[in-house]
């Protein structure tokens, strides 16, 4: 199969794209470890995928924590000793809010498990790729923050989210001599748990946008699924893209074309 052999982490795998993410590379034969913040799902994840025929493992990790972090990624070591892909997945909305309003620690919890997060498994992930002669790491940043800047109260983690784009473009020039490439995806609206987020007082600052013909034009306006962003991931996971790195690859139906 395409991912024979290959070790990957998925950050954030308990639910939404991690999951489908996560449940797609074990498909295609990928040994996948499981990481979120709470152990439960990533259990039934790796139930699931063990059902299928593929080895998987779960570790509670909190992906801004760096004690966490080391112990998830020396579990992985210990384990396999190698790391073939990173999927840099975990992520949260925060508090949305207008910036007159927003407290500094609804603004540090974005940047803690988005930016640092990603920062955090990509440092680890490092000496385990190089371990393995390269590897393959994709970031999950969005179209809000990189194109779309229309959502009220988003300024934190549009932040976070343009951020994540700049740090795939450093780390891919970096990272390129021990082959590890370095590639950013940006969804739409995806079905997932993400959007149940709290949002006070963005009413007072909302600019109303009207859309015809819905606001994703490839769909109607119906959201994109978590298998569709997968099929990317996954193809930025393997060899059919290895001469890919540094880029961003939009995955929206053309949403952010349209906000
Ligand atoms: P989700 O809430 O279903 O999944 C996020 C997962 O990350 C959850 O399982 C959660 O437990 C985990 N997580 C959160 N904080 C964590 C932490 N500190 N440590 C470890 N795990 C943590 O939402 P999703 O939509 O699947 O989000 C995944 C990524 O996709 C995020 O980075 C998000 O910004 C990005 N994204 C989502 C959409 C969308 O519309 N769903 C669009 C663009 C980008």
């Amino acid at each position: 199969m395409y991912f024979d052999g290959k070790i990957a982490i998925v950050t954030g795998a308990g639910s939404g794209i991690g999951k489908g993410t996560a449940l797609h590379l074990a498909k295609l034969g990928a040994t996948v470890v499981a990481v979120g913040r709470s152990l439960e799902p990533l259990e039934e994840l790796v139930a699931t995928i063990s059902e299928g025929g593929t080895r998987a493992l779960a570790i509670a990790a909190d992906v801004s924590d760096e004690a966490d972090m080391q112990a998830a990624f020396d579990q992985v070591q210990e384990q396999f000793g190698r790391l073939d892909i990173l999927f840099a997945n975990a992520g949260i909305n925060g508090t949305w809010t207008p910036i007159e309003d927003m407290s500094p620690a609804d603004w540090d919890e974005v940047m803690a498990v988005n930016l640092r997060g990603t920062f955090l498994s990509v440092h680890r992930a490092i000496p385990l790729m190089r371990k393995a002669g390269g590897g393959a790491i994709v970031i999950n940043s969005s179209i809000n923050g990189t194109r779309t800047f229309t959502l009220p109260g988003t300024s934190a983690y549009c932040a976070t989210k343009a951020g994540q784009v700049a740090f795939t473009k450093s780390a891919a020039l970096e990272l390129a001599r021990y082959r590890i490439r370095v590639n950013a995806i940006c969804p739409g609206r995806i079905e997932s748990n993400i959007h149940d987020n709290p949002k006070p007082g963005t009413e007072k600052i909302a600019i109303r946008i009207e859309y015809p013909d819905g606001d994703i034009p490839l769909t109607g306006g119906v959201s994109g699924k978590p298998e569709d962003v997968a099929e990317v991931v996954a193809f930025l996971a393997s060899d059919a893209s290895r001469h890919v790195t540094g880029s961003v690859i939009f995955v929206d139906g053309a949403q952010s074309l349209m906000i």
